[in-house]
């Protein structure tokens, strides 16, 4: 008889992908997927520690999830992602409900964990994981996600990751191809690459070295990566971006900080000038290129002056686009035991005046494309209009456009007509 299985992911791509190798492999166990957690023989929920906000909503959602369990005994509950890999055992002493553990670095071992072959737990160190292949099922036909590499070796003083996700390591190029050259038989057209620090991408090739593999796979047209550390953008890195055709112009480059002082107690490895002068040349080499960006507010000892630098920061480089967060100490990073941590106020305080200048600085940028053409791959249709399609610029700007005849996964020419905060109208212009 089949059973069914509900996912609930919190927190990054690197987590939705995830989920999406999980499903994979529940797949070949015999599960179908639900949308209806009332409905599922077993919940999976995928959690996030990055910051306490994605904790407490997890905390929230498995306390949710008890009075199922009291319904119907034998339903199974199954927690994985950071908080599993961070807390261990201590899940089952806070919620004897729950009935195993799987950590980030695990996710392979799934399929024995709920068919009892091995468990409750699994959340062992495993960097053996990037020589395995882990099947995935992917709900979106058109772009992809695929692990290029997994783990951290930065230790960023704030971040948990290193701590969850375990040391960086690589797939095989070989790997990664038959993935890519597979999904573009299936009819993918863009592939987005995933790592912690993908510029530290390092197997039998380096980062610029995959690209350049991946660029030659027939099908696939447009690849985008996700995330660039600044300390290891280098020239090759530049140039591959510049000179690959399907390489897409958009860049997410966390700066974290404007403050060079904060930099260094955040363990990031460059100064704000080295920062900028990479963002140059990226700019030079390719005219119009997308740069977004990451910033933290209210690091500990964080004054005003350091604020007020990267409020010059943000005005200086004109990102496309940020995401912004408040600092959140987290167990275990040398962060949370410094003595100068500042109150909630000012972290909201310094966050809200970070986006009103973005902000400012996003709608501008959107709007001086009005009158542009793009070229945009169609994903389908928009979630907030029927009447519209969706898809992006090779920017990554969203784009939504009046619904015509077309089959998702399509790349056309669109009139930017209108430029809002966080996307872009537009109008057909040919096939
Ligand atoms: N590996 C990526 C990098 O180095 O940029 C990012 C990984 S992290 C999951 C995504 C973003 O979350 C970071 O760029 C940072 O801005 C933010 N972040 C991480 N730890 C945080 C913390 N303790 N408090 C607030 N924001 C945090
Ligand atoms: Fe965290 Fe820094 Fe690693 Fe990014 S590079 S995952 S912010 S430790």
């Amino acid at each position: 008889m089949s059973k069914t299985v509900y996912i609930r992911t919190f927190g990054c791509q690197m987590n939705a992908h995830d989920s999406e190798r999980m499903m994979g492999i529940l797949q070949e166990e015999g599960y179908f997927q639900t949308g209806n957690p009332d409905q599922a023989d077993l919940i999976i929920l995928n959690t996030c520690s990055v910051r306490q906000k994605a904790e407490q909503k997890f905390y929230s959602e498995l306390g949710r999830i008890k009075s199922l369990k009291k319904r119907r005994g034998d339903l199974k509950i199954a927690v994985a992602g950071c908080i599993a890999q961070q807390e261990g055992k201590k899940i089952f002493r806070r919620a004897p409900y729950v009935d195993f553990i799987l950590g980030p670095q695990n996710i392979q071992k799934l399929g024995d964990l709920v068919s009892g072959r091995v468990g409750p737990i699994a959340i062992e160190d495993n960097p053996a994981i990037a020589l395995g292949d882990i099947p995935s099922r992917r709900t979106n036909r058109v772009t992809a996600w695929v692990t290029i590499m997994y783990g951290c070796n930065n230790f960023c003083s704030y971040c948990i990751v290193p701590y969850t996700r375990g040391r960086e390591s690589s797939r095989p190029s070989k790997d990664i191809h038959s993935e890519v050259v597979d999904l573009a038989g299936r009819g993918y057209k863009e592939i987005t690459l995933l790592g912690q620090n993908v510029n530290s991408y390092s197997s039998d090739t380096d980062f610029p070295g995959l690209l350049r593999r991946l660029e030659r796979v027939g099908g696939i047209e447009r690849i985008r990566f996700v995330t660039s550390h600044p300390k290891d953008l280098s020239q090759e890195l530049v140039s591959a971006i510049c000179e690959l055709p399907k390489v897409c112009e958009h860049v997410h480059l966390p700066l974290q900080s404007g403050s060079n002082n904060i930099l260094k107690s955040m363990n990031r490895g460059y100064t704000c000038d080295d920062y900028v002068k990479k963002v140059s040349l990226l700019r030079e080499r390719s005219p119009g290129i997308s740069i977004t960006s990451d910033i933290i507010t209210g690091f500990p000892g964080e004054t005003e002056g350091d604020h007020l630098l990267t409020i010059k920061a943000l005005k200086e480089i004109e990102f496309d686009g940020i995401f912004a967060f408040k600092f959140s100490p987290r167990p275990g990073t040398t962060s949370a035991q410094m003595q100068s941590q500042l109150a909630e106020g000012i972290k909201s305080e310094r966050l809200s005046e970070v986006l009103d200048v973005q902000n400012e600085i996003t709608a501008r940028k959107n709007k001086s494309l009005e009158g542009t053409i793009q070229e945009i791959l169609v994903e389908g249709g928009s979630g907030t209009d029927k009447e519209k399609l969706t898809g992006r610029t090779r920017t990554n700007k969203i784009v939504n456009f009046p619904k015509v005849d077309i089959e998702k996964g399509a790349l056309v020419k669109v009139e930017i007509t209108k430029g809002r905060q966080h996307s872009l109208e537009g109008k057909l212009q040919e096939k």
